[in-house]
């Protein structure tokens, strides 16, 4: 096991930039995601870790080793990849002790125990003799994660491992990583666009966006605590709501001139109001200086998601789905300023205290 650290690490494919001068310490042990929409070049972060792709500039460590001049196969990283990777006319037995195999690291005698090993860790024993097209895409996909583990290597690296899951075996799925990485305590960089499986499965996130980590920090801190717009926007379904407005004496002013909340910043011409649907309660009209119009009420089973006019923006809101909306109803809102966020609206940047 081991640390990963990246130190100002440029990816360029001529004059595009993939990856920007990214400097990233990765602890021993920790899960971290690399989460970010297409594009912004997270698996390019990965390869460079792996030894697939060369840096453009900056420097790799793993541990105390600096790997820019090793090659993958000797960095003792294991990939798994989303397309699972196996050799579909062996044995599952055979695709798990394949690592060991060429690798000559482990004792032959040896190798079906440790195959065995790995193999229940993944609940697949029963399966070692199938080939892979006799296998479920999931139990696939554990037979890649059993190749990964049979080797303890110093770290995993993953890479949209579970896009190619049904959706709710992607979410067995993500409950047995879970465990699985708990159990192994293995350095674990996993890259995924998808905001659910991040947040679930990180100890730390770095949201990524044009070749950049935007912020780092814990799930807690991404969802709660967003340090710009990308990250606000990008975290949460549905997004934050992002009004746009002006700060009056410590008090955030719509363009229509509702005054929602109060704020950090006392005067600003032009600011952002960053705003979870499930942070605005609705409230009996005239209840609050807020007013909003129903556009429209949709009850998702779990909650009532609202979306509605104010002034001449429409936002989201979650409530309680035994509450009934009717379209063009009008009601009072109340905004939890300890549950809003201050933006500059052309950088981004969050304002704070
Ligand atoms: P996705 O979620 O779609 O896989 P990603 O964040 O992993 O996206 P990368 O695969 O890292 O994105 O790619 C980052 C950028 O670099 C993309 O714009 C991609 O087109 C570009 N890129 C990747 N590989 C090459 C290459 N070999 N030559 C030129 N450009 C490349």
């Amino acid at each position: 096991m081991a640390s990963i650290r990246l130190k100002n690490i440029t990816k360029r494919w001529g004059d595009f930039v993939a990856v920007d001068n990214q400097s990233l310490d990765i602890e021993d042990q920790e899960f971290l995601v690399l989460l970010g929409p297409s594009g912004c070049g997270k698996t390019t972060t990965m390869r460079m870790i792996a030894g697939l792709e060369e840096p453009t500039e900056g420097e790799v460590w793993i541990g105390d080793r600096m790997v820019n001049d090793e090659l993958p196969k000797d960095r003792d990283v294991a990939m798994v990849f989303q397309n699972y990777g196996l050799y579909p006319h062996m044995s599952v037995f055979d695709n798990i002790a394949y690592p060991l195999k060429i690798r000559k690291s482990a004792p032959k005698a040896r190798i079906p125990e440790l195959v065995r090993k790995a193999a229940d860790r993944v609940e697949l024993l029963q399966f070692l003799e199938r080939r892979p097209r006799e296998l479920s895409g999931g139990q696939r996909q554990r037979v890649a994660l059993a190749r990964a583990i049979v080797r303890e290597p110093q770290a995993f690296l993953m890479d949209e491992p579970l896009s190619n899951l049904d959706a709710k075996l992607r979410v067995t799925m993500r409950a047995e990583l879970k465990h699985l990485s708990h159990e192994l305590q293995i350095t674990t960089v996993y890259v995924t666009h998808d905001q659910i499986e991040a947040m679930t499965l990180a100890d730390r996130i770095g949201v990524m966006n044009d070749g950049r980590i935007r912020q780092l920090g814990t799930p807690d801190e991404i969802y709660n605590d967003p340090a710009n717009i990308f990250v606000a926007d990008f975290i949460g379904s549905p997004s934050m709501n992002l009004i746009q407005g002006a700060v009056d004496r410590n008090c955030f002013v719509t363009a229509g001139g509702q005054q929602l909340t109060e704020t950090p910043a006392s005067d600003l011409d032009r600011a952002v109001l960053g705003v979870r649907a499930e942070d605005i309660a609705v409230v009996r009209l005239g209840s609050t200086d807020v007013d909003a119009r129903v556009y429209a009420a949709e009850n998702t089973g779990e909650n009532v998601v609202l979306t509605l006019q104010l002034g001449e923006q429409r936002i989201t809101c979650k409530e309680d789905r035994y509450l009934k909306f009717s379209i063009n109803e009008r009601i009072g809102l109340r905004f939890d300023s300890s549950k809003t966020y201050l933006f500059e609206p052309d950088s981004g940047a969050r304002i704070r205290q």
